[in-house]
């Protein structure tokens, strides 16, 4: 498993990338963000851990273009703002999980095991809706045969919505069930997320299927 770390505080990047190492991960250290999306550009990495404040381009910014160039790893963002929008705005351009600065090192690591574990244990099933298909033991999802590239998040709230077997499901049990953080219900996170599964899953096919329960929150069937 190699990670990619864009710190441009050399105490942490030296104490994580020493952690991570020890935990068994390689470890990609880049100090400011353009070096940092240039390496996860030009390498393949398991997981991104993403400093917020990082000179030459912001921790947002690298996570928006990397997002935007369709790039599908789990990113962790590390915030030293305790700031309700800061959080969001993260998970909103794509990032899948935050820590606040400063935390324990068993912190980092319970964040990093999860976002990686990609086969929970109890499930293994397929689920169908229309001509999707999601395969939830090996992480993948079609449409009409066409892999679609879903982050972790994105994944995870399709095979919610799936299990549903077209019923609704409401904005806060999306929030419990894709982000097991406190985020506070007036944000729009859980819109943002459903927008850019949309695009992935529904805007290249005729037939759509995440369908907007108006006031309550959102299915998965055919109109
Ligand atoms: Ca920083």
């Amino acid at each position: 498993m190699r990670i990619l770390l864009i710190e441009d505080e050399q105490k942490t990047a030296a104490f994580l990338s020493k952690g991570l190492r020890e935990a068994g991960f390689s470890v990609d250290v880049a100090a400011d963000g353009e070096a940092g999306l240039e390496q996860a550009i030009s390498a393949r990495h398991d997981l991104l851990i993403v400093d917020v404040m990082l000179p030459k381009k912001d921790g947002w910014t690298v996570v928006e273009e990397l997002r935007g160039g369709g790039a599908q790893m789990p990113i962790l963002f590390l915030t030293a703002r305790d700031s309700v929008r800061d959080r969001v705005k993260g998970l909103e351009l794509g990032a899948d999980d935050y820590l606040v600065k400063p935390f324990a090192f068993s912190e980092l690591m319970a964040r990093v095991r999860s976002l990686l574990r990609r086969s929970p244990v109890r499930q293994e099933e397929h689920l169908h809706v229309e001509d999707l298909e999601i395969d939830t033991r090996r992480h993948t999802a079609t449409r009409g045969g066409v892999p679609l590239n879903l982050t972790p998040k994105e994944f995870t709230l399709l095979a919610q919505l799936a299990r549903s077997g077209g019923e609704v499901v409401s904005r806060t049990e999306i929030v419990e069930q894709v982000w097991d953080i406190d985020l506070e219900s007036q944000t729009n996170v859980v819109d943002v997320m459903v927008r850019r599964l949309r695009a992935k899953v529904d805007d290249p096919f005729e037939k759509k299927l995440v369908q907007t329960i108006r006031g309550v929150g959102y299915a998965l069937r055919a109109d």
